[in-house]
């Protein structure tokens, strides 16, 4: 068997994928790639040396959410994603609904996990640019350069300090307000449970003691 070169197969995981590979979501115009779309990438670009592990499955049905924590193994590194779904809790087929949930946030989890190794990022950024999000920030602008020399060191931070929301679809940078609310809920561990203000689970906002949610809601409502 040949010997496995980590850093080859992670330069074909992150070559732009083909035009017309990134697309619309319906709902609310967010651009994405498909997972099938990151897994046959993934597939072809470790020649299948590479693994899923689903290490965690949290199904909280009276608060109503799905958590699961996906491994993603490449050669001799690994990287985690955390997915999160919301259960609909209004009786009607909720064995159905559950099983549906885990699998959309084993989807999210593994997308999560692939983007700490920019999969998609050039085609992605373009599309972000735009918005008070990733694609702007100057450090990242040779992904919107194709050809451009890579500065790698300036990339593999950004991925350590940023803070992005785990709700579904979100992604969402948190502001350094959104960070500091977290630190403010009891017993939560916000390096894990990172949202931006609009998406914290409200069992968790309750938390807060009041003068803190309404501090923090003006702050918010200011912007
Ligand atoms: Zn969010």
């Amino acid at each position: 068997m040949e010997t496995f070169d980590y850093t080859k197969a992670i330069e074909r995981i992150k070559a732009p994928f083909p035009s017309g590979t990134v697309q619309k979501r319906g709902d609310n115009g967010r651009a994405y790639i498909p997972n099938q779309v990151y897994t046959d990438r993934v597939e072809a670009a470790t020649g299948s040396r590479w693994s899923r592990e689903i290490r965690d499955v949290d199904i909280n049905i009276p608060h109503g959410y799905v958590k699961v924590v996906v491994r993603i193994t490449i050669g001799e590194h690994f990287r985690d994603g955390i997915g999160f779904a919301e259960i609909d809790t209004d009786g009607s087929g909720r064995g159905k609904t559950v099983s549906n949930k885990i699998d959309q946030a084993v989807a999210e989890a593994v997308r999560e996990a692939l983007d700490t190794w920019q999969i998609g990022w050039k085609d992605l950024a373009p599309y972000y640019q735009d918005q008070k999000d990733w694609g702007k920030n100057p450090a990242l602008r040779h992904l919107l350069l194709s050809g451009a020399p890579e500065e790698q060191h300036a990339v593999q931070s950004r991925a350590t300090v940023e803070h992005r929301c785990i709700f579904l679809n979100c992604g969402k940078q948190l502001t350094a307000d959104e960070w500091a609310f977290l630190g403010e809920i009891p017993s939560l561990n916000k390096n894990k449970m990172k949202y931006c203000f609009e998406h914290v689970p409200q069992h968790l906002k309750k938390r807060a003691s009041n003068e803190v949610l309404q501090r923090y809601e003006q702050i918010f409502q200011s912007k």
